[in-house]
């Protein structure tokens, strides 16, 4: 039976050392480390995941805030906005929280960020610098998988780690960590001729495809380390069968990973779930990302 990689217990270690960390920055008389995260219109999940990292940031010391704008503003206005923040010595860390409405560039909004305040890690100057190993930010999620398996002790030195996924936001990032700490690296996609072989050989197996269930018992090497980043909503069914209803008569939705958890645990070494996994290590990212961000600006 598989160790669970528990990402509630290893997020919280993360920020009560930043929580630490940032006390310490204080009582030194050192300036508080600033995040400012911002939300365009009010897509329900994205107010979700801000209004979490703004409490979460709140919770370590961060001086952060959340700055909401208008569905409508245009792309110049938002510019404008981000311009005033790039420019204000008390903010370190800045977040747009994708995706923005169609009258925006998702591309100019990222570009426009101050690099050096991009606590997202998505200017491609930053890509640039954490491809070729200099200090910096990295890919929340990447990141988070990294602290938990750090977290648990986990060492990536000469392991054949296996990526199932290559976007640039999780997959990609990923590798070139893993890269970084002499894992040796395998990427998966969608045009990969045997997925079976790839990942039954992995030590590692890190699977962001977000396709619920794609990882089975035949995909994993007996006593594998195995990482779930993919959220995926299915239908919610109970031990009959049955479709579970809201009190509108609807199916409910359920979150699953890319992992069929309950066949790959009893021949896994470490699990992580969904959710509870990689989730709250994303979030705990962006905090650690904030204080790396504020160390490099301020020495
Ligand atoms: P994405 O941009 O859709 O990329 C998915 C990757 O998986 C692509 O590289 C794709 O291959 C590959 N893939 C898809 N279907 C496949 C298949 N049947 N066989 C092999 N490879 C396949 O997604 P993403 O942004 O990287 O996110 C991946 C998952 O992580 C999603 O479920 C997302 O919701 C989740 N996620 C979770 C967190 C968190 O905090 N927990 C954060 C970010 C993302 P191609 O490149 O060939 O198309």
């Amino acid at each position: 039976m598989a160790q669970t990689l528990d990402g509630k217990v290893a997020a919280k270690a993360v920020r009560l050392s930043l929580k630490k960390q940032i006390k310490q920055l204080v009582a030194e008389g050192k300036p508080q480390p600033g995040a400012r995260f911002i939300q365009v219109g009010a897509n329900p999940a994205s107010t979700t995941y801000v209004n979490l990292k703004q409490k979460m940031a709140l919770r370590v010391g961060l001086d952060s805030k959340v700055e909401r704008f208008p569905d409508s503003i245009t792309q110049t206005e938002l510019l404008c906005k981000l311009e005033v923040f790039n420019n204000d010595p008390a903010i370190h860390a800045i977040l747009v929280q994708l995706p923005l409405p169609s009258q925006i560039s998702e591309d100019s909004i990222v570009q426009a960020i101050n690099p050096a305040k991009d606590v997202d890690c998505f200017h491609p100057v930053n890509v640039g610098r954490l491809a070729i190993g200099l200090a910096g930010p990295a890919p929340a999620t990447p990141q988070g998988v990294m602290l938990l398996l750090d977290h648990y002790g986990i060492g990536l030195k000469g392991k054949r780690v296996t990526v199932l996924g290559r976007s640039n936001l999780v997959g990609k990032p990923m590798g070139l960590m893993l890269l970084s700490r002499h894992a040796t690296v395998t990427y998966c996609h969608s045009r990969t001729i045997d997925l079976v072989a790839e990942c039954s050989r992995a030590d590692v197996l890190i699977a962001a495809a977000g396709r619920a269930g794609i990882i089975t018992a035949k995909h994993v090497k007996p006593g594998a380390v195995v990482v779930d980043v993919g959220t995926n909503f299915i239908p919610a069914v109970d031990e009959n069968g049955q479709a579970v209803l809201d009190e509108q008569g609807q199916q409910k939705q359920k979150l699953v990973g890319d992992v069929d958890f309950a066949a790959v645990e009893p021949i896994a070494g470490h699990i992580s779930p969904v959710p509870g996994g990689v989730g709250p290590m994303t979030i705990a990212s962006v905090l650690a990302n904030t204080l790396i961000l504020y160390r490099l600006i301020e020495g």
